[in-house]
């Protein structure tokens, strides 16, 4: 993806800000219930960068839990002033961190490489038909295919 590092981003009201100074390891947007419910939208558009390359420089996020399938779960961050969602920790994937699109400074260069959980997809969205569906979480292995 087009994007020159660090790269920045943050809140709606601006008492979280964070810095990432890593290029991002894939895009994808998500269909699936929790991120509709999360982002008031039809679909959430992530940026998956290595966790440890994120730096909170100003505030630090609130964070909540939710229940995936196969016992995993996923921490979100979002801001306690405006409410705006941030970032998630999959517990599946420990070394990743996934920033929402929507809360970067430039979310311009974001190149979504795939639509998961596409089963509970709205029929009112409008996907880009030139990229790889997946109906639930992809495997293991497909996973890895939509690596950047
Ligand atoms: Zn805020
Ligand atoms: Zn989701």
């Amino acid at each position: 993806m087009p994007v020159s590092t660090p790269f920045t981003g943050g809140c709606a009201c601006g008492a979280i800000r964070y810095e990432c100074s890593a290029e991002p390891m894939m895009s994808l947007n998500c269909h699936c219930r929790d991120c509709q419910r999360a982002t008031g939208s039809a679909y959430n558009t992530v940026v998956g960068v290595p966790a440890a390359k994120v730096q909170f420089t100003q505030g630090s996020p609130q964070y909540y839990e939710t229940s995936g399938e196969r016992g995993t779960s996923v921490r979100h961050g979002f801001c306690p002033m405006c409410g705006s969602p941030l970032v998630a920790l999959p517990s599946a994937y420990p070394v990743m961190m996934s920033l929402r699109a929507s809360s970067l400074d430039d979310p311009s260069w974001v190149r979504p490489a795939a639509d998961i959980w596409t089963a509970s997809a709205q029929p009112w969205d409008t996907m880009n038909p030139a990229i790889p569906k997946f109906e639930t979480q992809p495997t293991e292995e497909e996973f890895q295919s939509i690596l950047a």
